[in-house]
């Protein structure tokens, strides 16, 4: 039985702002599980605009994230983190009473206060992301299995009414017919928790391909040819997005200089470790990391071909 014979239209209009990657991946997603009817798309760049109009995904396009908005019973900002509040400024007079405005965004607290003001009277905005995504972007990178088998995390604001609850559990639904697996978090524990699993090693990537670009003979020459496994990694994620990962440090920024602190720590301990020939230190620690490894594995959270942070980003 295919996904969209199982289930029912949850949100007969949906309005996505900003269609790269994760907009036009929800899109195809919710139309294969058969949960959305009408499909409205606002973009600010024409070249998107054109491009999600050939393929023909949505049915409606178009610059302006009010028009989008109108009549739309879920409204998903997908745009770079730090447009989102301008987003959602220019779609909040359209938004219909008793709808749900969700965003994808990969940091939660900063985006969270954003858009929290700008959310009309009997609107329910429902903060979410979704751990899944590539280091490609804009509106053909997306696919329909994306989310399949992916947390989302939601990070519901702090009311008991019972409307509220019920608009998040219709955006829990949503996710897990997009096949998505669902887990709530206070907003400041998920910028935590991601400041280390993603954006941590992001920086790492950036900086050891930038550490590797300025030692330019030897990338015209020795890195470039020789690179296997790890840097070839490391320039594919140093590869994502610009405009996206320079959000996600700004907005994410306590968390992210909380956890560089300690990776520094630990850091020179390796250093002073290896300038003094304590191999037993060295070896210890790899042999935890091994072991984290292995039990990453057997709990079945990641399969042993897939790369460093293939699926698993932001
Ligand atoms: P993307 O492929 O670059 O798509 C973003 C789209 O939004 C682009 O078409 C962009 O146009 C458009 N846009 C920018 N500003 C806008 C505005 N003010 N109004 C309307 N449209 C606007 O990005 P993405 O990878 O899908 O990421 C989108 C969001 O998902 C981000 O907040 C990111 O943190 C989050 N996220 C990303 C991943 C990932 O792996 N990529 C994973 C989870 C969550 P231009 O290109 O012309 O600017």
């Amino acid at each position: 039985m295919s996904p969209a014979a199982q289930n029912s239209i949850i949100y007969p209009r949906m309005a996505v702002i900003g269609c790269g990657l994760i907009g036009s991946s929800v899109i195809r997603a919710a139309r294969a599980a058969g949960v959305v009817g009408e499909v409205a798309v606002a973009d600010a760049s024409p070249e998107h605009r054109q491009r999600i109009a050939e393929l023909g995904y949505a049915d409606q396009v178009t610059a302006d994230p009010a028009e989008a908005a109108r009549d739309a019973d879920l409204v998903v900002l997908a745009t770079p983190v730090m447009a989102m509040s301008g987003a959602l400024a220019q779609a909040a007079p359209a938004l219909k009473p008793g709808s749900t405005v969700t965003d994808v965004g990969s940091v939660k607290s900063a985006v969270a206060e954003t858009l929290r003001p700008l959310v009309p009277e009997g609107v329910f905005l429902v903060p979410g992301h979704p751990i899944a995504g590539t280091e490609y972007s804009g509106p053909e990178a997306g696919f329909a299995e994306l989310f399949q088998n992916r947390w989302v995390i939601l990070t519901p604001l702090p009311r008991e009414d019972d409307p509220y609850l019920e608009a998040v559990q219709q955006l829990v639904d949503f996710w897990r017919a997009l096949g998505a697996n669902v887990d709530r978090m206070d907003e400041k524990h998920h910028d935590l928790v991601l400041a280390v699993t993603s954006h941590l090693p992001h920086l790492i990537a950036y900086n050891i391909v930038g550490t590797a670009a300025d030692l330019e003979e030897v990338t015209q020459t020795e890195v470039m040819k020789y690179s296997a496994g790890g840097f070839r990694d490391f320039t594919r994620i140093a590869a994502s997005d610009p405009t996206m990962w320079r959000d996600i440090f700004l907005t994410n920024k306590d968390a992210v200089l909380e956890i560089l602190g300690r990776f520094t720590e630990d850091l020179q301990a390796l250093s002073r470790a290896i300038r003094w020939g304590e191999g037993d230190k060295l070896f210890d620690l790899f042999t935890r990391t091994r072991a984290i490894r292995r039990g990453i594995i057997a709990a079945g959270q990641e399969s042993p071909e897939a790369n460093f942070g293939r699926d698993h980003r932001s």
